[in-house]
């Protein structure tokens, strides 16, 4: 049973179809996910906010260009990323707080090889009790005080028991760790509140009771206002960056670090400050860092790459096995050169919300189809996808099948759903305060946020 008051996980048990076996000389793994970070506005991806940790990690590491999620929600795109499973394969995640694939974690992987496995989880979408993740863990560290109009704990904090964590391991461990503090609402601390709009006179802030109208798509903000919103995120980035540092410290040259984000978030193409309902490269192209040893320091992938191959490169770089039935691709080939990207990656919205869309992206053109209307992107010239062009030269059959044939194989597998648990009036008034629960009857009763 989880705490009192808060939903009961759904924890599939895994079954294993392992490719080889485990290394004698495993190799321990710090997996940073950093929620709601879009990689175009990092400096380290040519954007404004400075991260020098993650910059310097890049340097004895590799950065991925192009690194797509394949789902712009917390849930699912966490498992898409945990397993190497695409999001539709784990069946309503989000309302059944759990995954319905018995396709097995990376931490139940290195947990049966003998690792000591931890999760550091900072914000409330990702929860054992939300979303089932503490699935493999020995050990969950996700229960913290909530705001009613904040969802997350500071990054500090998480950074802090991680590295209490670690200092206690003597054998090889697995240490996943979730940081929530680009995520909405946008309130950096001094001096990141105002470090990139030092000159805004404006009135709007990064609160929740004031963007709301504007996530809800029932007011549309200024261009100073989007400007100013934009640079309460990038102070964000920043102020998260100087978080994980003492993290990135503890983890050591000997230890696989790779560090990535679920998805982005949208200032732009009339979809403001959220992330759940777009399809943009602002909200899907993602940061990607991935050091090791013997990894080619300082190295830049180009070549496209999805969230679903995060799984299996952390186990070959652990020197664990992975499950032969997932759809992700160890990425070693690709950054010792020999290796290809994905051709296209296929992303959906939460397929179990209403107006559902879907895209397909190749390293230079995108597509998304969204219920009435189609969009194209040539990215090579037009990376902000500013200039839409049409339908023109679209396969819609081709797009959908691709899609499906990706997920069709998983569907197969799923185990049953439990009868989902209803919120309580508390996690109600709380997740409603940041307007993520809808009007009643729309999306299914349960659903925690993305
Ligand atoms: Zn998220």
């Amino acid at each position: 049973m989880g705490p009192p008051g808060l939903p009961q996980a759904f924890h599939a048990t895994p079954t294993f179809d392992l490719q080889g076996e485990a290394s004698k000389t495993p190799r321990s793994v710090v997996v940073i996910s950093m929620d709601t970070v879009s990689a175009q506005h990092l400096a380290i991806y040519g954007g404004r906010a400075l991260t020098p940790r993650l910059a310097q990690l890049a340097r004895r590491g590799v950065r991925f260009d192009q690194a797509i999620s394949l789902l712009p929600e917390t849930c699912l795109s966490h498992w898409s990323m945990w397993t190497g499973v695409p999001p539709e394969g784990h069946g309503d995640a989000p309302a059944v707080h759990g995954s319905r694939s018995t396709v097995p974690t990376v931490a139940e992987i290195a947990s049966r090889a003998g690792y000591a496995t931890a999760a550091f989880i900072g914000g409330a979408t990702l929860t054992d009790s939300a979303c089932g993740f503490g699935r493999g863990f020995d050990h969950v560290d996700d229960q913290f005080p909530l705001d009613r109009s904040d969802l997350k704990r500071p990054g500090t904090e998480v950074t802090q028991r991680a590295v209490a964590w670690i200092s206690q391991q003597s054998g090889p461990y697995l240490a996943f760790v979730h940081y929530f503090d680009a995520h909405f609402p946008y309130t950096p601390g001094p001096p990141w509140d105002t470090r990139y709009d030092p000159d805004y006179t404006g009135q709007i802030d990064g609160s929740d009771r004031v963007l709301r109208p504007y996530r809800d798509g029932q007011k549309t903000p200024t261009a100073a206002d989007i400007a100013h919103v934009s640079a309460l995120y990038d102070g964000e980035l920043s102020e998260l960056d100087a978080a994980l540092g003492p993290l990135l410290d503890a983890a050591g040259p000997d230890t696989v670090v790779l560090v990535t984000a679920d998805h982005g978030e949208s200032f732009g193409h009339g979809y403001w400050f959220n992330h759940r309902a777009g399809l943009w490269d602002e909200v899907l192209r993602v940061p990607l860092l991935v050091a090791a040893p013997g990894l080619p320091a300082g190295s830049v992938v180009q070549a496209q790459v999805g969230l679903i191959d995060v799984a299996p490169t952390v186990l070959a770089l652990a020197g664990l096995p992975v499950d032969r039935r997932i759809a992700g691709h160890s990425l070693v080939p690709l950054i010792q050169g020999s290796g290809q990207g994905r051709a296209t990656v296929f992303s959906t919205t939460d397929p179990a919300r209403k107006l559902v869309q879907r895209a397909a992206r190749t390293a230079t053109r995108k597509v998304i189809l969204q219920p009435g209307s189609v969009l194209q992107y040539d990215l090579s010239r037009d990376p902000l996808e500013q200039r839409d062009l049409g339908e023109q030269g679209v396969d819609r059959a081709a797009l959908v099948a691709g899609y499906q044939a990706l997920v069709k194989p998983f569907l197969a597998d799923l185990v049953p759903a439990p009868v989902p648990p209803a919120l309580t009036p508390e996690e109600r008034a709380r997740l409603g305060s940041l307007g993520y629960l809808p009007p009643a009857g729309a999306p299914p009763a349960g659903r925690p946020p993305g």
